[in-house]
């Protein structure tokens, strides 16, 4: 059908979660603006922008083919819905016919709730237990590439430094009790050894379950020592974002919990992913965000929504040690590639300088880009060029060829969210 071989501008949704960075000063709100023609509210929180067909913030296609529809009235899903061939037959197989992932941009200010995703299995199982809380029966695997400095607690840290943890915080040492903390620190070197990880369980599992105000007297006893300490000594990062995430969320168990996960810093263009049943929270920063459509998030503290405490410790892998770093792998001058172990994903990203032009290949599948900076012209399959804008954003059909140019002293920079190549060998 010739109609779902044309490019699709998109009009995106947003989230305005308490955690996101204020008016002008979010990314998010900057391309919402442009995006939609949209006006800021000067004092209100832009979290995300999303890409996708999710309910929850489904994007709508500006210019439908199908006369008679006004551009407001067709959402993404709805389209495809009706021109599945845009997905290609590869994505339509093992998917059905939607897009299996959701592109999203995230401006945080705050440090968001600690969480783990679940895998397929228990997705499944959560959906059918309790449908308000997980509202579908999917995983949700992710990947953050910075676009700014970008914080993050990923994954339990390793054997060695959680040591270093209950030698160097004796309120955890107090509220786990001796014994258990004894044992860790004599496990020598077991990284990865069931009987460190099972300890890790024990020990993690306690801290959960700790009364509030169990909780609230470790909070204020490590805060009160820290800053005692500060003046004698300069505090270690982690220690720093403890103070930091108190200020945050005060007498939560996230702030005590922090101690326990990896702190990741990423810079501009080095990324994470995120596998099922793995704990992370994001601390700050702004990221493009790529994952498989769904919503299911287990909480564990640095909220105050519903937190599922018994679930998320018994479904976390507590594998340990620090996460894999992507760059992002060149394909061309202008063009690298984030691959995750994920089939539902990939990110490519481009940079391309004045007066350059640079060609995205028809791929099997679809895509989305986004403009996050820049001007340009593109010119889609056989139709004729468009200008290009920041905050722009498209749907791209299967089989379509892509040519992109930045305008005379202007570059041009943007992403590209597909399926993972991986499924077309
Ligand atoms: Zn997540």
């Amino acid at each position: 059908m010739e109609g779902s071989r044309r490019p699709l501008r998109l009009r995106c949704s947003i989230q305005n979660y308490d955690w996101g960075r204020i008016g002008e000063e979010s990314m998010v709100a900057r391309l919402f603006e442009r995006n939609c023609a949209a006006e800021i509210e000067s004092s209100r929180p832009y979290a995300e922008f999303w890409m996708g067909t999710h309910e929850s913030g489904p994007s709508f296609v500006v210019s439908a083919p199908a006369a008679g529809l006004g551009p407001e009235e067709v959402t993404l899903k709805k389209w495809i819905g009706a021109n599945s061939d845009a997905l290609g037959d590869k994505v339509v197989a093992k998917w059905g016919n939607d897009l299996p992932f959701l592109f999203k941009i995230l401006s945080v200010s705050k440090a968001l709730s600690i969480q783990a995703h679940p895998d397929k299995e228990l997705a499944r199982l959560l959906h059918k237990m309790r449908p308000s809380v997980y509202k579908d029966p999917n995983h949700k695997p992710e990947m953050a590439i910075a676009l700014t400095e970008f914080r993050a607690l990923c994954g339990f840290v390793s054997n060695e430094e959680l040591k270093d943890v209950l030698f160097g915080v004796p309120e955890i040492r107090e509220l786990i009790g001796n014994d258990e903390a004894i044992k860790i620190i004599s496990t020598g070197d077991l990284n990865g050894h069931m009987n460190a990880k099972s300890l890790l369980q024990v020990v993690f599992f306690k801290l959960m379950t700790a009364s509030n105000d169990a909780v609230l007297e470790l909070v204020s006893k490590i805060k009160g020592r820290l800053e005692v300490e500060s003046k004698i000594r300069t505090l270690t990062e982690k220690e720093q974002l403890v103070l930091l995430l108190e200020k945050q969320y005060q007498a939560d168990v996230g702030v005590v919990v922090a101690f326990f996960f990896n702190y990741v810093k990423l810079s501009p263009g080095e990324a994470i992913y995120i596998g099922p049943n793995e704990p992370h929270a994001y601390i700050s920063g702004e990221c493009i965000e790529c994952m498989a459509a769904s919503d299911n998030v287990v909480r564990a503290g640095l909220t105050r929504k519903y937190i599922d405490v018994q679930t998320l410790c018994s479904m976390l892998t507590y594998k340990q040690g620090f996460p894999q770093i992507l760059r992002g792998v060149p394909l061309n001058p202008y063009i690298s590639r984030y691959t995750p172990p994920f089939d539902e994903f990939e990110v490519d990203h481009c940079f391309l300088p004045p007066k350059e032009s640079v060609v995205f290949f028809a791929i099997p599948g679809p895509s989305i880009f986004i403009v996050v900076a820049g001007e340009g012209r593109m010119q889609m399959g056989s139709a004729v060029e468009e200008q290009v804008l920041e905050g722009d954003v498209y749907l791209v059909p299967a089989e379509t060829e892509i040519r992109l140019s930045a305008a005379a002293g202007r570059h041009i920079h943007l992403y590209r969210a597909g399926v993972n190549s991986r499924i077309f060998d």
